[in-house]
Formats: C-alpha cells, sequence, structure tokens
C-alpha cells in the first residue's frame, strides 16, 4: 500500500456520472481536482443497458455513455486515482483528509459522489446461491439465463426496467411486488404490461429461494390472502432499492432516515462545512442520471467558491496574527 500524501483543492468521491460530471467543472473552473474511484469509473451507467433518458441522446448504451463522460472529463484536465475511500477526517482547520487504499489526500473540499450498493432482502437462500442464479444486475448476468424462467423481485424503475431487458434471455420473467401498486414510472409499468413475456405476481414477497447448486424455486406467499405457492425459476434477480455509501465520514453529516445525506439545497453542502454531496447519495425525490449530473454541476461550482472563500480567510486570519505579532498582542 502506497503511504503517499497528495494536496488538492478539492477531491470528488466516486466517478460515476456525478463524479465524472464533478471533474468535467472542476477542469473547466481550473480547480486542482482528483477523483478516487475503487472500480471501473461510469458508477451505475456500466450496469445500464441502454439510457432513453438523458436530454439531447435518445438512446444510449450505458457504456458508451459512461465512456463519453470519462473521456470529457479527462480532456478537461480531471485526474482520477485509483482506490477505495476508507475514512474521511476533518481538521479544525476545515482540511479534510481522505484515507484511500492507495495513499492519503488532503483538500479544503470535499464532494462525495460514492453512489450505493443494492439492498439485499435478507432472506434464506439469498446469500447462499449468490452468483449462482441470484444476481442484482441485469446486464451484466442476464445473458447466463437464455431460455429460462426468471424472477424479478421489486417494484421501483429498476426491477421494471431490467426486467424488460431480461426478456430478451428468458423465456419469462414473472415481477414479483409485495404490494398491488407499482412504485415505477407509468410509462415503465405500461411498457412490461404490453410485454407478452412479462407477468406480474402482486402482493406478493419471496419468503425463500431454494436451489441444489442453482437456483431452481422461490417460496413466494401472498401477503393479502397468507396463502402460500412455489414458483419454479432459473434465477432471481434483486431489484428493491439499494443503500447509500454515506458512511465512510468519521463524523455526523446530516441524513434522513434511509440514510441519505441531506444537503442545502442551494450548494449541495451537507451538514459538514466544506463537504458536499451529489447524486445517489443525496436525499431527495429521484435518482436520475440527469439529477446526478445536476447535482454535480452546483456542488462544484459552490465547491469551488468554498475554497476560495476558505483561503481567504485563512490569509486574513495569518494577516490577523502577523499584525497582533507585531504590535505586541500575542
Ligand atoms: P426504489 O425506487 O427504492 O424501489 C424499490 C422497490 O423495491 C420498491 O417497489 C419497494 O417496494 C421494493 N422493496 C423494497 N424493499 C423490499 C423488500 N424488503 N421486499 C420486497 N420489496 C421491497 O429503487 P430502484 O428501483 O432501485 O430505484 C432507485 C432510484 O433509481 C429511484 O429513484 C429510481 O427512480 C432511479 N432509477 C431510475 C431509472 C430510470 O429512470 N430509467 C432506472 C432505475 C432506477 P415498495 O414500493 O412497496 O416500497
Amino acid at each position: 500500500m502506497a503511504t503517499e500524501t497528495r494536496t488538492f483543492d478539492i477531491i470528488i468521491i466516486g466517478a460515476g456520472p456525478a463524479g465524472l460530471a464533478a471533474g468535467l467543472y472542476a477542469g473547466r473552473n481550473m480547480e486542482n481536482a482528483v477523483l478516487v474511484e475503487s472500480k471501473a469509473p461510469g458508477g451505475q451507467l456500466l450496469n445500464t443497458e441502454l439510457v432513453e433518458d438523458y436530454p439531447g441522446i435518445k438512446s444510449i448504451l450505458g457504456g458508451d455513455l459512461a465512456a463519453a463522460m470519462l473521456d470529457q472529463a479527462l480532456s478537461f484536465g480531471a485526474e482520477i486515482v485509483p482506490g477505495e475511500v476508507t475514512r474521511i477526517h476533518v481538521a479544525k482547520d476545515g482540511v479534510k483528509t481522505v484515507e484511500t487504499t492507495e495513499g492519503t489526500l488532503r483538500a479544503p473540499a470535499v464532494i462525495i459522489t460514492a453512489g450505493g450498493n443494492p439492498r439485499k432482502l435478507g432472506i434464506p437462500g439469498e446469500e447462499e446461491f449468490a452468483g449462482r442464479g441470484v444476481s442484482y444486475c441485469a446486464v451484466c448476468d442476464g445473458a447466463f439465463f437464455r431460455d429460462v424462467p426468471l424472477a424479478v423481485i421489486g417494484g421501483g424503475d429498476a426491477a421494471l426496467e431490467e426486467g424488460a431487458f431480461l426478456t430478451r434471455y428468458a423465456s419469462r420473467v414473472s415481477i414479483i411486488h409485495r404490494r398491488d401498486q407499482f412504485r415505477a414510472q407509468g410509462l415503465l409499468v405500461d411498457e412490461a404490461r404490453r410485454n407478452p413475456k412479462v407477468d406480474f405476481i402482486m402482493d406478493t414477497v419471496v419468503d425463500s429461494i431454494g436451489g441444489n447448486d442453482k437456483v431452481q424455486s422461490l417460496a413466494l406467499r401472498n401477503l393479502s390472502s397468507g396463502e402460500q405457492s412455489t414458483l419454479d425459476v432459473g434465477g432471481a434477480f434483486i431489484f428493491v432499492g439499494f443503500i447509500p455509501n454515506t458512511e465512510l465520514v468519521d463524523m455526523h453529516i446530516d441524513h434522513d432516515k434511509s440514510g441519505y445525506y441531506i444537503t442545502d439545497p442551494f450548494t449541495m453542502m451537507t451538514s459538514v462545512p466544506g463537504i458536499f454531496a451529489a447524486g445517489d447519495v443525496r436525499s431527495q425525490l429521484t435518482r436520475q442520471i440527469t439529477t446526478a449530473v445536476g447535482d454535480a454541476t452546483t456542488a462544484t461550482i459552490a465547491a469551488s467558491k468554498w475554497v476560495e472563500e476558505w483561503r481567504r480567510n485563512r490569509q486574513d486570519t495569518a494577516a490577523m496574527l502577523a499584525d497582533d505579532m507585531i504590535s505586541g498582542a500575542v
């Protein structure tokens, strides 16, 4: 492990759409900024087949949009360093120390764009069959399930969108949702309803996942009638939301009951001065690529101004101390 310490104006944690947009704006603002990313740049775009709701681009593969965003950020001088952030510490003078598996970074401002991880159902069989029929990524694993029946668990945008994607491979996709109303956008629900390979199992939860070597069946329970049944499937794709990566800072940052950071809507600053948040770690109505890059734009411009002010205050304090020393007050 490297032990080098490097100093920047702004440290951006995560290189998904929000992080890459922050890198682009930081580069254009001529800030000395760095992005830290433990995986390939692109974040959840790399798990997304098609993006059809990014204004100006009618339809683009998630991976292609990620590559274009990366290319643009790099062309404006963004630097990306590999590494996993293990801790963020804030000193009394406002300097943030970001410890990573590859070294230590310091800066007056940090923008957290660390996204999140898929939420687990926490049912018997889920962990046991992970990678053997249980998946959280249709784009990554869908092609392994040709001509077999699949289950998708969840009722949000991800479940409906990924469920439709899986019909390319599967013989049938059963979307299992715990309520009788979907959380997902109406358009996605309508599309799934029109898809002859999709069926819906509503008001129903999965109690356990069973099989031998691989997933073979799900134990279902209807929440209205209490009726229990078994569904034979070759795989279970779980899309029940995700958990934001907001545990990195070793001090309290205000967050909502689900753990998302609460930010100032004008600047995207969290309750800790100089720490900003953008994208999926931020408490807000929806989490789209468009909102992630919008948050990041605001956060980066605000962070630039914040760094400027922080520097000015530091110089004023240093000048004040020097004056006091000259006049004998210190
Ligand atoms: P989400 O919107 O939070 O939906 C999660 C779904 O899983 C809900 O239907 C929820 O049921 C269900 N659920 C949660 N816990 C469960 C449990 N223990 N057992 C059974 N079901 C459970 O999450 P998401 O679909 O991953 O989307 C996350 C964010 O990304 C959203 O803001 C979404 O808009 C965005 N997104 C957008 C797009 C797009 O625009 N194309 C695509 C993907 C994601 P209830 O409804 O009963 O709570």
